[in-house]
Order: C-alpha cells, then sequence, then structure tokens
C-alpha cells in the first residue's frame, strides 16, 4: 500500500460512507458491547461470534464518527476468520501504532491508515473503540471456554 495521506483519506472516507459488516444480528452465538465516548458522538455496539477459538464475525451499528465508524469497519473485515489468538495480536499491535509505539507492519494491513492517530491524542478514543469492544469480548469467551473446561474436569 502507497504511503499517501490522501489515499488513506480516502480508505477511511470510503468505510464510513459504506461501513463493512454495520448491522446487528438477533443470535445469541453473538457477543455483545455498547461502547460509549464522553469525548465524541460514538456509541456503538459491537457483536462477535467466536466459534472453536476462531473469529467468525464482527459487527456493529449505532452512532459513530468518521474515525470510529471507518476504524471499526476495517477491523471487522481484518479480524475475519482469524483464530483468537490471531486476533489478539492484530488488535495489540494496532494499540501499539496508535499509541506511537514500534510496531509489526505486516500486521497492520488496511489499519494503516490510521497511524496519524497517534499524533491526535483527542482521536484515540475514538481510533479504538471497536478494538476495546472486540478485545474485551475475546476475554469474555476466554472465561467461557475455561469455564466449560471446568464444569468438564468436575463431571468426570
Ligand atoms: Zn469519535
Amino acid at each position: 500500500m502507497p504511503i499517501d495521506p490522501q489515499y488513506y483519506r480516502e480508505i477511511i472516507m470510503d468505510n464510513y460512507s459504506y461501513p463493512r459488516h454495520k448491522d446487528l444480528k438477533e443470535d445469541k452465538d453473538y457477543l455483545n458491547r455498547h461502547m460509549a465516548s464522553d469525548s465524541c458522538i460514538d456509541d456503538i455496539t459491537v457483536q462477535a461470534k467466536i466459534k472453536d477459538g476462531k473469529v467468525e464475525d464482527v459487527r456493529f451499528d449505532g452512532e459513530a464518527c468518521t474515525i470510529s465508524t471507518a476504524s471499526t469497519s476495517i477491523l471487522t473485515e481484518m479480524v475475519e476468520g482469524k483464530s483468537v489468538e490471531e486476533a489478539r495480536k492484530i488488535i495489540d499491535n494496532y494499540f501499539k501504532m496508535i499509541h506511537g509505539e514500534p510496531y509489526d507492519k505486516d500486521l497492520i494491513d488496511q489499519a494503516i491508515v490510521f497511524e496519524g492517530v497517534a499524533k491526535q491524542p483527542n482521536r484515540i478514543g475514538c481510533a479504538t473503540i471497536g478494538w476495546r469492544a472486540l478485545e474485551e469480548m475475546l476475554d469474555e469467551n476466554d472465561q467461557k471456554t475455561a469455564s466449560a473446561e471446568d464444569k468438564q474436569e468436575e463431571s468426570r
């Protein structure tokens, strides 16, 4: 991908105008997280379907600014079909970039368009809102998996 601010801007606007996976499912197989920002209009719900250690689907809906819509839209595409472990690596790496720390360019993919957010601290919340929601759901899924394993142990 060329390093060109104009091109980055186009990708952000495309994901804002045509957000991917922007509608919620009535399906109990999905985990849900509602996230709201104190400093922006962002008020979104993110859903994740995690099955057999794999992120099958991530969706979102709600009111959101350009940065939060585009960053969550790009997230849904980046983690689809990835293992929970891979998704965590992608999220951790993204947070490093957003906080201006060294990060792995091979793992950043389209999210590179938010590289500049590191220099705009007031937009960090917008650029990470959907990503934090997914991270929390990965944690919730891990806890569920662990307690299901405990139950199996007990019944043995
Ligand atoms: Zn925002």
